[in-house]
């Protein structure tokens, strides 16, 4: 048995580790690897993976804390800073399905998270891990839902935040995110602006006791992604899904769910199964796809427009290995414009009940691309990853989502307008 760690305790991480040299660290604070500046991941100890059961995993918390046994933190209720997200519905789309021509669709349902988006896991494995680190201040830079869930964390766990956005994003972004009192900092520029602010601010004397948690600490947030894929798992009966559509900003959140599929199946949650990885984005940000199209992991980065701002990111950090998983389970990556995603959002809602953001729009919407591409079996089990709330984006579907009617107060009025023969 390995002994605790002395600042993270019980875990079955033993460090960092260089994605690209594989040089190892220790669990501290660091996201780019000294020698090469290649990305830092969590390193496991692969026994004690090997160690976990589903018997184990069934018996947790009704929340994400239920893989605790494969995260860096939060084994013990103590070592947790957060609102407890996951275990979101898992819902059998058979109208969708049918509308599409497909055998069986799965729609993962994230926007059923504390704040609304599948961001609440990665930031409640990064507080956590910020508490361990002796951080006192959480931060970071956003797309919208992670400055939400930012918030709200730190709202709850009595910690201060502080948090940057850009200039122009939607109004339920801004303000689901203002309400729990926290810095909120509106930056004049793009999520790159943004970002590169933050990394610039990560090494000054006024914010190195504040933990960034995509930035100086994103080795942790990426973690908790990997939830989304075990999850998954385990609501198909321990069984992986032969297809999954994932939408793409930063390419982490694609990158670690196919990660965590390749876990399940290694220590035995699950048969050995191939699950191919499909990517989403949206034709206003679409470094990683137009990099699969032309057949290269050098991505170029864009400026983005478009309505699927939880999606622009210019410059994915994750973006190469988001493709790697792409091609190497025999996936692809599309796109899809903005009239696609409202109609996606539309086709999710009208067969699903569903009201999902843009991204969760953009999902559905290059699902149907890449069926009618033939590029995406209708046959196999597919699952469809909505990350976030329709009615945070209500801007986006407004001016097509009105009432079909509108009368008087009488029989004659619901005649007129043909309610009635
Ligand atoms: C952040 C976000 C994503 C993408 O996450 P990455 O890990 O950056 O690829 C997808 N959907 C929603 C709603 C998001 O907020
Ligand atoms: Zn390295």
């Amino acid at each position: 048995m390995p002994s605790a760690h002395p600042v993270f305790g019980d875990t079955p991480a033993i460090g960092l580790i260089c994605r690209n040299c594989q040089a190892t660290y220790d669990l501290i604070a660091q996201h780019a690897c000294w020698e090469c500046f290649g990305p830092l991941e969590v390193n496991y100890d692969a026994a004690a993976l090997a160690r976990v059961t589903r018997e184990q995993i069934e018996s947790g918390p009704q929340n994400l804390w239920r893989y605790a046994g494969l995260l860096p933190v939060g084994q013990n209720e103590s070592d947790r800073l957060s609102l407890n997200p996951g275990l979101t519905p898992l819902v059998e789309a058979d109208n969708l399905a049918r509308e599409l021509g497909m055998r069986k669709v799965w729609i993962k349902d994230d926007s059923a998270n504390p704040t609304h988006s599948f961001k609440d896991r990665v930031v409640s494995v990064a507080a956590s891990a910020a508490g361990k680190l002796g951080f006192d201040r959480l931060a970071c830079a956003s797309t919208g839902n992670l400055a939400n869930s930012v918030a709200a964390h730190a709202a709850r766990a009595g910690y201060e935040s502080i948090v940057f956005i850009p200039y122009d994003l939607e109004t339920g972004k801004v303000v689901t995110t203002a309400v729990y009192g926290g810095g909120l900092v509106a930056v004049n520029g793009s999520y790159d602006d943004v970002n590169r602010l933050c990394s610039q601010l990560t090494e000054t004397d006024e914010f190195e006791k504040t933990a960034f948690v995509n930035v100086n600490i994103r080795p942790y947030y990426a973690e908790g992604s990997k939830t989304l894929g075990y999850e998954v798992a385990e609501q198909l009966g321990w069984r992986l899904p032969e297809q999954v559509v994932i939408p793409a900003a930063s390419g982490e959140l694609l990158t670690k769910v196919h990660k965590a599929f390749e876990e399940c199946a290694e220590i035995g949650l699950t048969d050995q199964a191939k699950v191919r990885v499909f990517g989403a984005q949206s034709a206003g940000c679409s470094p990683i796809a137009d990099a699969f199209d032309a057949d290269t992991d050098v991505i170029t980065p864009v400026k983005p427009t478009g309505i699927a701002k939880s999606l622009n990111i210019g410059d994915p950090a994750a973006g190469p290995y988001a493709i790697e998983s792409v091609r190497a389970t025999g996936g692809a990556f599309a796109k899809v414009d903005d009239d696609e995603i409202r109609e996606g959002i539309r086709l999710l809602a009208r067969t699903t009940g569903i009201f999902a953001e843009t991204a969760g729009g953009v999902s559905v919407a290059t699902l149907k691309k890449l069926l009618d591409e033939g590029r995406l079996d209708p046959d196999a089990e597919t699952v469809v990853y909505n990350t976030g709330e329709g009615l945070k984006t209500l801007d986006a579907v407004a001016a097509q989502a009105g009432p079909t009617h509108t009368v008087d107060a009488s029989l004659k009025s619901a005649k007129q307008a043909g309610l009635l023969d």
